[in-house]
């Protein structure tokens, strides 16, 4: 038996980008994986068809992370089709960037919906179906340790607000055998923030490595605190950033 084999994963937005690396990855670890994603339902399903594909179940459930219903209905159906939920990865992100005066009180409140409320109610409801091994690993990133330029207070404060997010939880969670942990990504080519962007060169120079990140560099990240080698991992923040918060 694999590493995962028998395990059930919950990945939020993964239908592209960073969670679709993720979701493609935990399988070959052995885990069936469920996916929720917003608007992509053809990349939704196309990543299905590549986890069928390697031999494990998928299904993509469509789920608005801003709406808390939608949220607490994804995790009910995840538990209830595949009987079981033991791994929950809280990926799906919005970005922002602009100057603080210009940031609207909507791009406020829709931002901390997607990026920190969403988190915290999937764990809520994920909560009664974690039993002991359970693990809960979130996606931040370095910009939470390094503000390295203008225009990224909103995004800063939304994903700041996971690192107490994930101490707080992994306290709690400790008793019950679930770790919880944080993945810090630096500059990682994707849709949000592509590798041939206006700002790519910028965020390149911040990094030790002097180059971008792949989605599943930080996949990996992910699927060792997912694993059973991080059995005593828990309230950690693992930075996935060629060194930029260095
Ligand atoms: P992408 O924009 O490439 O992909 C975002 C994914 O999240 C998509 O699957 C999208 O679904 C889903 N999603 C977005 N909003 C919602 C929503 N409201 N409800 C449900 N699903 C949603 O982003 P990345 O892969 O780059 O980012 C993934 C995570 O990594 C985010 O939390 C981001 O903040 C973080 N991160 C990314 C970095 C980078 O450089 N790329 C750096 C540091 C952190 P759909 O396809 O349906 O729209």
């Amino acid at each position: 038996a694999t590493a995962l084999g028998g395990k059930v994963a919950l990945v939020t937005g993964g239908s592209r980008g960073i969670g679709a690396a993720v979701a493609l990855r935990l399988p070959e670890d052995g885990a069936d994986v469920a996916l929720t994603y917003r608007g992509s339902a053809e990349a939704a399903e196309e990543v299905v068809a590549e986890i069928t594909a390697r031999g494990r179940s998928g299904w993509a459930v469509r789920a608005d992370s801003a709406d808390p219903e939608a949220v607490a209905g994804a995790v009910a159906a995840v538990a209830e089709r595949f009987t079981r939920l033991d791994i929950l990865v809280n990926n799906a992100g919005v970005g922002a960037v602009g100057p603080v005066g210009a940031v609207t009180r909507e791009e406020i409140d829709r931002v901390l919906a997607v990026n920190v409320r969403a988190p915290y109610l999937y764990a809520q409801a994920a909560l009664r179906h974690l039993a002991g091994g359970g693990r809960i690993v979130s996606v931040g990133s370095c910009v939470a340790r390094r503000a390295a330029f203008p225009g990224s207070a909103l995004h800063a404060t939304s994903k700041a607000a996971l690192i107490g997010f994930t101490k707080g939880m992994a306290r709690e969670l400790g008793p019950h055998g679930v770790t919880v942990n944080l993945v810090a990504p630096g500059p990682i080519d994707t849709d949000m923030n592509p590798v041939d962007g206006d700002f790519a060169d910028l965020q390149r120079g911040f990094t030790a490595l002097g180059r971008y990140g792949t989605a599943a560099e930080v996949a990996d990240a992910v699927a060792y605190l997912a694993g059973e080698s991080a059995r005593y991992v828990t309230g950690a923040e693992l930075a996935v950033d060629g060194g930029f918060a260095a």
